[in-house]
């Protein structure tokens, strides 16, 4: 069917490789482009030899010429991004100048201020339009496929969604006293900031980790979960129709909490420069230097995951409430493609958006979020790559 150019080489990276490579039908060459080349070999090697051609490429992804000049020499059909949030623009950009379509995970932040939404990708609309090509933002798991659990319970079981409370829980162990479960410079760039919530048509803040509920979670159990901004509010804010609130939960460990707390109160989160021995560095990034590479994290990472929203709201003027959600085991993900559940829930969905818009489901000139399309197919591609769902009519809710 096409050719893809995957940016990137890490964790997320990784599982898309292999998902594009059990889906040569759709993917028949694909070229891994990163900073550091011999990442993006060393993932050709693990894979080379099936049906879905590979090739590798060195790129910095923050420089707009290096990336057309890639884009011109493989001729891709579409750009899956899953390097880091910062370069989505220049991706994007590359992306218009020679009209190839576009995917990613996670919106553009920049990278001197932890504040990320939609408002710099969102201002190529018009621009991806006149191009005739298609960016799909945020396909991943949140953002991604909260974004198609919520189009698919609007368009199946609702006349009006009132609320919607996305549960994200990772009951995994890693055994290390602190690690991350994905880059850990955009983990904890998001994890420290101010937490919100929408309701009645406004954002509100809170103050981080301030607010706390115990939820039950199907197959994991009793888990605290802190309430945290997260970037697919403000997209699900304006296109569910009849919303009028939406929170965002998370599990974390007391002992997690108490690392960051340490971490946070000598400075080492900070993303301020700073001067040291005649060298300037950013504490934040001299910690990602020092904490395991989430990619290391598979081998030893025991546990499932469980991501999923609840929705309640109106049908011919009854009242529903739904639950879908997703359950993954980490060693089960890591047997499959060497990889722990949170790499895995991301690159799955990555894959598949790509697939839907190479496959002309959801090929339509513009900039999308992903509740904006038909959600059924993608519904079903869950179900035969390796993310099964789960719905129930009868959930438990949070206060
Ligand atoms: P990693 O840090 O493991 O990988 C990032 C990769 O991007 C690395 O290979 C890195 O290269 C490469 N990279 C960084 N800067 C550049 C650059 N300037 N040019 C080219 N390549 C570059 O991160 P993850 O795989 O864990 O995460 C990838 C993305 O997925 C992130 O954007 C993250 O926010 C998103 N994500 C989304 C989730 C969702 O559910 N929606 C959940 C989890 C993650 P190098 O090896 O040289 O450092």
């Amino acid at each position: 069917m096409g050719k893809a150019l995957i940016i990137g080489a890490g964790g997320v990276a990784s599982v898309v490789i292999h998902k594009c490579c059990q889906n040569s039908g759709v993917f028949e060459e694909i070229c891994i482009a990163s900073r550091t080349l011999s990442k993006c070999e060393a993932l050709k090697k693990k894979l080379d030899g099936g049906r879905t051609k590979i090739r590798t490429a060195q790129v910095d992804a923050s420089h707009v010429p290096e990336l057309i000049a890639l884009i011109e020499r493989f001729q891709p059909d579409i750009v899956i991004n899953v390097a880091l949030p910062y370069q989505d623009l220049t991706i994007m950009d590359a992306c218009l100048a020679t009209k190839v379509d576009y995917v990613d995970t996670a919106n553009y932040e920049p990278e001197d201020t932890a504040k990320f939404e939609y408002k710099w990708q969102w201002a190529y609309r018009d621009r991806f339009k006149e191009a005739g090509i298609t960016a799909l933002l945020g396909s991943g798991f949140d953002p991604g496929v909260t974004g198609v659990f919520s189009a698919y319970a609007q368009k199946h079981y609702f006349d009006e969604i009132h609320a919607i409370d996305i549960l994200d829980a990772n009951a995994g162990d890693h055994g290390y006293p602190f690690a991350t479960n994905f880059n850990p410079e955009i983990n904890i760039r998001e994890v420290t900031a101010k937490g919100s919530y929408f309701e009645n048509g406004r954002f509100i803040e809170t103050e981080p980790m301030s607010i706390k509920r115990v939820y039950n979670f199907p197959q994991i159990g009793p888990k605290d979960i802190y309430l945290l901004h997260h970037e697919e509010m403000e997209s699900l804010a304006l296109n569910i129709k009849g919303i009028q609130k939406i929170r965002f939960w998370m599990t974390f460990s007391q002992s997690y909490l108490n690392h960051l707390q340490v971490l946070q109160n000598v400075g080492m989160t900070s993303i301020e420069p700073i001067d040291y021995e005649g060298q300037q560095i950013v504490p934040l990034q001299f910690l990602k230097a020092v904490l395991p590479d989430p990619a290391s994290l598979g081998p030893r990472t025991k546990g499932k995951t469980n991501i999923g929203c609840i929705f309640q709201g109106v049908k011919n003027g009854k009242p529903v409430t739904y639950y879908l959600y997703n359950i993954c085991d980490h060693q089960e993900c890591y047997r499959e493609v060497g990889s722990q559940a949170v790499s895995y829930t991301t690159g799955v969905p990555a894959m598949i958006g790509a697939a839907m818009v190479m496959t002309g489901k959801w090929k339509r000139p513009g900039v999308f979020n992903i509740e904006e399309f038909d959600p059924d197919p993608f519904m079903d591609a869950l179900n035969r790559f390796g993310l099964p769902w789960h719905e129930s009519f009868a959930p438990e809710l949070v206060d």
